[in-house]
């Protein structure tokens, strides 16, 4: 096993076609947003506490960018607190929910596929004597709500569960979840990274109490995101000092990237449905191809409650890694697991735990589309990956007995 930082392809050449398959990972920024970022990084400097023009230029843009993000769920701005990013707001959301709810119970739940975000703080509160419910998902990795309402306990005070799954796609029924959390007058939770932006949300129709964003997910900047608090939950503030965000979240604003997370809110309500049907288009295309094409692969997810530009499949007799610097000589960026996990050895804990088997799901592939993509990229990553494979398993004892 080859670990990516130690190897990295720095040799590949400056002036070759690039192909960016990675956009679960990040997105590159759009223009418009960069441009709208680009006066509160130079005259625009105020501090929006102050009381000069100064100052007050930067709260109402912050107060703009606010009824922006808020948009895009149906929630009132009132709701919603800045934060540094989606780790964030998922820190804050469940530490932030225990520590105020710790007198009515105890109880956890989530799920065993939920980003490190989530899974480590859940950890580190039950070194803290909370107790935490994984829940177990099915082979697409589906939660099931039936699940959820017989995990309940008396002592449950949050229910976790993410909107869709960054690695496999797949997208969660919160709707459902959210109507059980509450008839059982349990706080819900919702990650909703990967959708934020790519996927109509509500959180009235999904009974959603708070739910996390982060901007470099929808061609934002990265180091911030949101949490949506609904009004009336009850959760102490992340950080402590000055006034910020409705004492939520003490610190001076990131004014230029509050700006520019704004910008790329108002840009995704309008695309969201062009894009995320053209988006459609390309993934099933590639799934199919790539199952044609290529002997002893498998689709990871489910085939239509999927995120829009979501492909994982494992590909046997060969590891992750080696595929993806293999691609990567070849200019296309693509992930193995996901990038949080991809200097550890061991397999996902995603696609573990829809039971692909550890030997296999060290083969995982997976591409992620995105605004700047076309057929034409499919093109090439269909000319490329099946070459790439074949080369890779003429040097597997393995394949070639089976063979
Ligand atoms: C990327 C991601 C996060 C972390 O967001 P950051 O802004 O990078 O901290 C959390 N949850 C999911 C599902 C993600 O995809």
């Amino acid at each position: 096993m080859v670990l990516l930082g130690a190897v990295g392809n720095l040799q590949v050449r400056e002036n070759m076609k690039r192909i960016y398959l990675d956009h679960a990972a990040t997105t590159p920024m759009r223009h418009e947003v960069v441009e709208a970022m680009l006066p509160f990084l130079r005259e625009r400097f105020g501090n929006p506490s102050t009381l000069y023009s100064y100052g007050q230029e930067a709260k109402k843009a912050i107060d703009g960018a606010r009824e922006k993000v808020a948009q895009v769920m149906n929630a009132n701005s009132s709701e919603i607190v800045f934060t540094s990013g989606g780790t964030e707001s998922d820190n804050f959301a469940i530490s932030g929910v225990a520590w105020a709810n710790q007198k009515r119970g105890n109880h956890i739940i989530t799920s065993s596929i939920e980003h490190h975000a989530v899974l480590n703080i859940c950890k580190f509160l039950e070194r803290r004597g909370f107790e935490v419910t994984y829940l177990p998902v099915d082979n697409h990795g589906l939660v099931s709500p039936d699940d959820v309402k017989k995990a309940v306990r008396k002592d449950t005070i949050l229910i976790s569960i993410m909107h869709a799954n960054n690695e496999i796609g797949t997208i969660e029924p919160v709707e459902e979840i959210g109507k059980i959390a509450k008839e059982e007058g349990i706080y819900f939770h919702t990650d909703s990274v990967q959708t934020f932006g790519h996927i109509p949300i509500d959180v009235n129709m999904l009974n959603v109490d708070l739910l996390s964003a982060s901007a470099h997910k929808l061609y934002g900047p990265k180091g911030v995101g949101c949490l949506y608090i609904r009004k009336g939950v009850k959760i102490v503030p992340f950080l402590y000092g000055g006034a910020q965000e409705n004492k939520r979240r003490a610190s001076t604003e990131n004014v230029a990237g509050i700006v520019g997370f704004g910008k790329a809110a108002e840009l995704a309500i309008k695309e969201m449905e062009e894009e995320g049907n053209r988006l459609i288009l390309l993934r099933d295309r590639l799934i199919k191809e790539i199952l044609e094409k290529i002997s002893f692969t498998r689709l990871n997810g489910h085939t239509t409650k999927r995120l829009p530009g979501n492909v994982n499949i494992c590909v046997e007799f060969v590891e992750g890694e080696s595929m993806i610097l293999q691609l990567d000589i070849n200019g296309i960026c693509a992930s193995s697991g996901s990038a949080c996990t991809s200097n550890v050895i061991e397999p996902s804990h995603v696609l573990l735990a829809i039971g692909i088997p550890p030997a296999v799901a060290q083969g995982s592939l997976r591409f992620t589309l995105g605004r700047d993509n076309t057929n034409k990229d499919i093109d090439y990553l269909l000319e490329i990956l099946p070459a790439v494979v074949e080369r890779l398993r003429a040097m597997s004892p393995l394949y070639q007995r089976i063979k």
